[in-house]
């Protein structure tokens, strides 16, 4: 038996998430990932004596952005504050961050299963720079290209109750952040970060335990290791006797252990207090409305709107959705043609194969041309093998598919009199297919249908050979 089973894990996650602007969030430094080290800086952001801060207005809308798309109240007045720590990883010996007058307050997340994740707030603050460890005897580099990038952490309530919670809750953030193109949240490159409190409660109790705090987890299945093994971790030392010591802890993701790093330090600690370089952020609601305006439809709304409006299969939503460039794509074709499923069928088994295992990508045909060509499909004026052709034809010369088909001759041309005469050839060569028809017609109008395909290249109408075939067999 588990030591565990006797407790409630709780668990609360700040998440980092570097914001998608051009610029760093209080100079004219480039936002970019993987520059040569300590090239993308300035006085500014390396905090030299004099320098001034100058807010970015975009990194201020990107994080009411977010705000609005958690639910959260904006603040009409919010205050950046320094919070002061000296680490070589931050020149200025301090942060700018916000602590008692955040930008975004309150909002919530909903799991699958219904229950609620509280968000506390969600606050905006610039990222320090990068240091790597070349172990003891070499030493530490440290690269100051990332400090003063936008970040915002988002604050959540202790409501997380397991790992898989977590993880769920993360993906859910990751996939609203990047739809709405607020943040690229690339976990390899640091561009989304989760630092995870966690502590144990005894069933039935109302007292909190404890917690410890794991900071710096970047990808998914890191949180989810690191979370399962301090569970257990507290469980077993609560179970010897031990008591839980308030603790930063650092998760070895190799050896898949976490170790103390230091005790946890407490906001008083850092005395922050406002920057004295910056103006309080005044917001109006004109202002929110104008980014209100902005926003696009989140992946989890357009789900349920493609299951409910479009009729689609929840597979089908899921995957369409899970881009939001895939799910723009789609939504363009519907208003070129309205058949969402067809559209769905084909940019789902035809178009996806063109561009697997690229990981950004644009489909190399138009919304235009290809609810053009599905059109022509549906309305039997070409069929689905033709219509392939027609697509690979297009993506290689760019044309508009109705002109290219007439061009190579792929429209559906033959008459009914050919169709006919084709009927009574094979009724005169084949009695027993007349027979058969008679007795058990679903058994033969396959064949029937084939032969006159057959004869005719495949560009005959197949519904209309059916009705022929009732009127003449
Ligand atoms: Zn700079």
């Amino acid at each position: 038996m588990s030591f565990l089973e006797q407790y409630d894990v709780v668990i609360g996650l700040e998440i980092h998430a570097e914001l998608n602007t051009k610029t760093k969030v209080f100079c004219g430094c480039k936002n970019q990932f993987g520059q040569t080290p300590n090239t993308n800086t300035c006085p500014v952001c390396t905090g030299m004596p004099g320098a001034l801060p100058i807010l970015n207005k975009h990194a201020v809308e990107l994080a009411i952005k977010s705000g609005l798309s958690f639910g959260c109240e904006i603040s009409p007045y919010s205050v950046f504050e320094r919070k002061n720590y000296f680490y070589p990883d931050l020149s200025k010996a301090y942060q700018i961050s916000q602590l008692v007058y955040p930008l975004c307050v309150g909002g919530h997340i909903t799991l699958d299963s219904g229950k609620t994740i509280r968000l506390n707030r969600i606050h905006l603050e610039e990222d320090a720079g990068k240091l790597t460890h070349l172990g003891k005897a070499t030493g530490s580099l440290v690269d100051y290209n990332r400090g003063g990038t936008p970040l915002i952490e988002m604050v959540t309530e202790p409501d997380l109750s397991s790992a898989n919670e977590a993880v769920e809750f993360l993906k859910k953030v990751r996939e609203a952040l990047i739809f709405e193109e607020i943040a690229n949240c690339k976990m390899e490159e640091g561009g989304m970060r989760c630092d995870v409190n966690l502590s144990l409660m005894k069933k039935g109790s109302k007292e909190y335990g404890t917690r410890t705090e794991m900071k710096n987890l970047n990808s998914f299945k890191s949180v989810q290791r690191a979370i399962e093994y301090e569970a257990e971790r507290q469980a077993e030392v609560l179970a010897s006797g031990g008591v839980i010591v308030q603790e930063t802890r650092k998760w070895d993701d190799e050896k898949g252990e976490s170790f103390a790093m230091r005790s946890k330090e407490q906001a008083q600690d850092y005395r922050y207090f406002p920057d004295p370089d910056l103006l309080p952020i005044q917001i109006s609601k004109e202002n929110i409305e104008h980014i209100k305006s902005e926003m696009v439809m989140l992946p989890s709304d357009r789900r349920t709107r493609y299951m409910e409006e479009f009729g689609l299969p929840e597979y089908d939503a899921q995957i369409l959705t899970s881009t939001r460039y895939i799910s723009d794509y789609f939504e363009k074709c519907v208003q070129h043609f309205n058949a969402p499923k067809k559209i769905s069928n084909w940019i789902m088994v035809d178009l996806l194969k063109l561009v697997k295992d690229q990981e950004e990508f644009t489909f190399p045909v138009s919304e235009e041309h290809l609810s053009t060509i599905i059109k022509m499909v549906e309305e039997k004026t070409i069929n689905k093998t033709v219509g392939l052709q027609l697509l690979d034809k297009v993506i290689e010369t760019g044309k508009e598919p109705l002109a290219l088909a007439k061009e190579m001759n792929l429209l559906v041309t033959i008459t009914d009199e050919q169709i006919i005469e084709l009927l009574e050839k094979l009724k005169s060569e084949n009695a027993k297919v007349v027979d058969d028809f008679k007795k058990t017609p679903e058994k033969v109008i396959g064949f029937i249908v084939g032969y006159v395909m057959k004869n005719t290249g495949g560009k005959a109408n197949s519904n209309r050979v059916r009705e022929l075939i009732a009127e003449k067999f």
